[in-house]
């Protein structure tokens, strides 16, 4: 059988500890014997990282930025324990971080659907993707403890020396206080990133904010939304048949465990945090996740939602068997060939990520799973399958897809 060829390369950044030993066994079991894969390979396992002070993430992101789409592997965000452990010079910034800050971008992390895992909501039949705003409010906020009776003031002064003044609150005895700001320039890249996305993936968008308590700061979210809607993608949605939806935070929270789902729900970040973390869990798995940074001038970079899988890495260094699930891993492959497939026009690149997916769902419900799932199927006969086993359980459904 002839490989499938690419033209323009992928950005391949790999990563850390279990889920670099599933990168290579994804590759050489599922990828190399059928594509002629065109790479630029970064590594940003830690060590690589140490070596070139980090210079490597920064390529990465820059390349990403060429050529247009990247996969990463998991990565370790290195803590005091991780700079004995690999004798590092510096606690190096967390990757994703990094790439983020070079990229600009919107993380979107979408459930993946099998039959036999269902989700906790029983309604929900299709994925909900969950777009959070990753920059500003509480997570870049000025904080003071109140010691007691005084006046607390808002104020911003501006280049030119001029002054808006807000009381806050004329405490009385002890509290506390908190600042917090965003910029039109983050929250229009955020708008963007959700609208193109909703177009690309052909689903509803939904976006909410608190802003009928929040006059200015919410409601600024909403007018920056609603304006870059009606300006540019109106007429975009309506030719693809989907809608732009606002409504309030409580409102959405209500009508997402009501709904089918099959859309994307846009949260500032605060509120992405928080439900992300309940969507997740109650679709299954952070290891059924995946996950995609689109930045607003069209570059994508696909990874899993889970980390490094640390617990079965040592296990697998002391020789012990691992039942990692390699699902998410796959599907950021996946999802970055057919991304690279469509922009360079090879239908065939398309449809072998389609394969892959379904080679890899088909395998779960026709019960092999690795053990996080096989804990949480409602199917009966189920053959556990170690880390190993698992990727050549897919590549056996991906050949019968084949013939
Ligand atoms: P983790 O890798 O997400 O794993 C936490 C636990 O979740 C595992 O011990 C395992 O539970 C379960 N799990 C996660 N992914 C799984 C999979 N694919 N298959 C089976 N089980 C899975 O988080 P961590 O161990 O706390 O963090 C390890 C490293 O990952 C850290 O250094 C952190 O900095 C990094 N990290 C990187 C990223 C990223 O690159 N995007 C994201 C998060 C964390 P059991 O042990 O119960 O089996
Ligand atoms: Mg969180």
């Amino acid at each position: 059988m002839e490989k499938i060829r690419m033209t323009t390369p992928l950005v391949e950044m790999d990563g850390d500890e279990m889920t670099r030993i599933l990168w290579k066994m994804i590759k050489e079991e599922l990828l190399l014997p059928y594509i002629d894969l065109k790479t630029e390979y970064y590594d940003l396992g830690l060590e690589y990282r140490n070596e070139t002070n980090d210079q490597v993430t920064i390529d990465s992101a820059e390349a990403t930025k060429k050529y247009g789409v990247a996969v990463k592997c998991a990565t370790i965000t290195p803590n005091a324990a991780r700079m004995t452990e690999y004798h590092l010079k510096e606690m190096w910034k967390s990757p994703n971080g990094t790439i983020r800050a070079v990229l600009d971008g919107t993380v979107f992390r979408t459930p993946i659907i099998v039959k036999g895992i269902e989700p906790c909501v029983k309604n929900w039949e299709k994925p909900i993707t969950l777009a959070r705003h990753a920059y500003g409010d509480v997570y870049k906020n000025t904080e003071i403890k109140v010691p007691g009776a005084g006046k607390a003031e808002l104020v911003f002064t501006a280049q030119d020396g001029t002054e808006i003044r807000e009381t806050i609150h004329q405490f009385k005895g002890p509290g506390i206080l908190q600042g917090i700001h965003n910029t039109d320039e983050s929250i229009t890249s955020f708008a963007k990133a959700c609208f193109n996305y909703a177009l690309d993936t052909k689903q509803d968008l939904w976006f909410a904010t608190k802003d009928t308590i929040s006059k200015k700061y919410d409601h600024h979210f909403k007018d920056i939304f609603q304006d870059i809607y009606e300006k540019e993608y109106d007429a975009k949605f309506k030719e693809a048949g989907i809608e732009y939806f606002y409504t309030l935070i409580d409102d959405a929270v209500a009508r997402v465990m009501k709904a089918k789902g099959g859309f994307i729900w846009a949260c500032k970040n605060y509120d992405g945090d928080v439900m992300s973390d309940m969507v997740s869990s109650a679709f299954g798995s952070l290891a059924m996740m995946t996950s995609v940074l689109v930045s607003p001038s069209g570059v994508y970079e696909y990874e899993a939602a889970h980390g490094t899988v640390q617990r079965h890495y040592y296990k697998h260094l002391k020789g012990e068997e691992t039942s990692t699930n390699s699902v998410a891993t796959i599907f950021a492959w996946s999802g970055a060939l057919r991304k690279r497939g469509e922009l360079d026009g090879i239908g065939e690149l398309m449809e072998f990520a389609d394969k892959l997916e379904k080679a890899t769902i088909q395998t779960i419900e026709s019960g092999k799973m690795t053990k996080d799932l096989a804990l949480i199927t409602s199917l009966k006969d189920v053959t556990v399958l170690n880390s190993e086993n698992f990727i050549k359980a897919v590549k056996e459904t991906l050949e019968r897809l084949s013939e």
